[in-house]
């Protein structure tokens, strides 16, 4: 794979590093060790370090020459709460957390090309290296974009990626249009009438009324919602009652949404109001939604597309760009993009035939206990970093 040949060099090197990062995970926005550890090589590469951005984040700048335009590569550094099963000499060491996302890739492959960039120096503008906390639910991309980073460090283009499995193997996944999802949270509270269970004409029953109100919102999604908009609504938990012949005061339905589009997204948020209520009334109840939106889609802006595209042609040749379907997973990244033009792309990291022999026990799937990175995506991803910075600030 003819990634850059000075990256390539340096690839064992920092194979060894993400594996270091993979045995001291920290969960989000409590990166303390890892943003140090980060400060410490970009200091070393004698690149401007900023700590402390939005909690535990990391900025890097790096100027060369004139050039007045300035490009920031992100990279998110946390992990998560699970147990990992893996057994190989750098799994955790942090009881119950994790790098089960490949973060621990991410930091890798661009603090490889940070490197890369700053011994070379073949570029003429700014490089912006952000090390994002929190991205797994901990709104790190929020924090730091309230603690001034988009003013502090401006940017004209964002670039970001994330292993994905699904993506064919070595392969940049990448369209130009909605990469992942938006991340929406809803609640809807039934507040009925307790009583007896013998004697459900007595309640206004919130259970009852909640299951039609379960079975009524679905009908968002396949009769108001135009077919062609993809979204997704799932109801994933439904709390209420205490014990078997209580019909209980109250119940609480739980789900997720998930669009490509914050119009479509407005749509289910006031269908899923208008719904609940009315379904609710028809009992005598009361439904009350509230509607919490995480995080919007990543879209892409197509011509920061072009720029990753043509890197991608450059390095590896036109067959290892694949044109990548969007997601219904949510990152993020989406929130640099609210500003700023930019571009996600994936790396596609195998299905678990990277491990070491003796070393797999389970598919190379994100979020797995068995999880682990491919580092052969390592170059890869630096290279892209590297070249799309080349080719932006030349
Ligand atoms: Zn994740
Ligand atoms: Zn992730």
């Amino acid at each position: 794979m003819p990634s850059i040949d000075r990256i390539n060099e340096l690839a064992a090197e920092f194979s060894k590093i993400r594996r270091h990062f993979h045995a001291h995970p920290e969960l989000s926005n409590q990166e303390f060790e890892t943003s140090k550890t980060i400060a410490k090589y970009l200091t070393e590469w004698g690149i401007e370090v900023h700590t402390g951005i939005g909690g535990t984040g990391v900025v890097g700048v790096l100027k060369n020459g004139d050039g007045k335009k300035r490009i920031a590569l992100r990279a998110d550094m946390d992990a998560l709460p699970i147990t990992e099963a893996n057994h190989f000499a750098h799994a955790s060491q942090n009881c119950s957390v994790m790098h089960a996302c490949g973060h621990d890739g991410h930091i890798t492959g661009l603090l490889l090309a940070a490197r890369y960039l700053a011994e070379t120096k073949n570029f003429n503008g700014t490089v912006i290296f952000v090390f994002q906390p929190g991205e797994e639910g901990g709104f790190g991309a929020q924090h730091m974009i309230a603690d001034g980073l988009m003013e502090k460090f401006p940017a004209d283009f964002y670039l970001g990626c994330h292993n994905w499995p699904e993506t064919p193997a070595m392969k940049i996944g990448i369209n130009n249009k909605a990469m992942m999802a938006s991340g929406n949270v809803f609640q809807i509270d039934v507040q009925g009438r307790g009583s007896h269970g013998a004697m459900p004409n007595l309640s206004i029953d919130p259970v009852f009324t909640a299951i039609q109100i379960c079975e009524s919102i679905q009908g968002i999604i396949t009769r108001m919602k135009r077919p062609i908009d993809p979204a997704v609504l799932s109801i994933c938990k439904i709390e209420a009652g205490t014990a078997y012949n209580v019909v209980p005061d109250h119940a609480t339905i739980l789900g997720t949404v998930r669009t490509f589009d914050d119009k479509v997204t407005d749509m289910i948020e006031e269908k899923l109001a208008q719904v609940s209520a009315n379904v609710a009334h028809a009992f005598g109840a009361e439904a009350k939604l509230t509607f919490t939106r995480q995080y919007s889609a990543v879209v892409n802006t197509p011509a920061c597309v072009d720029q990753v595209k043509e890197a991608v042609r450059e390095l590896f040749g036109e067959e290892t760009l694949h044109e990548q379907e969007p997601v219904m997973p949510s990152e993020d990244f989406a929130d640099y993009l609210k500003t700023t033009p930019g571009a996600f792309f994936f790396v596609g990291s195998g299905d678990g035939s990277h491990r070491e022999a003796g070393h797999g026990e389970g598919p190379c799937l994100l979020h797995n206990s068995s999880y682990d990175f491919n580092d052969a995506c390592l170059p890869m991803a630096a290279s892209v970093f590297a070249k799309v910075t080349e080719n932006y600030l030349r």
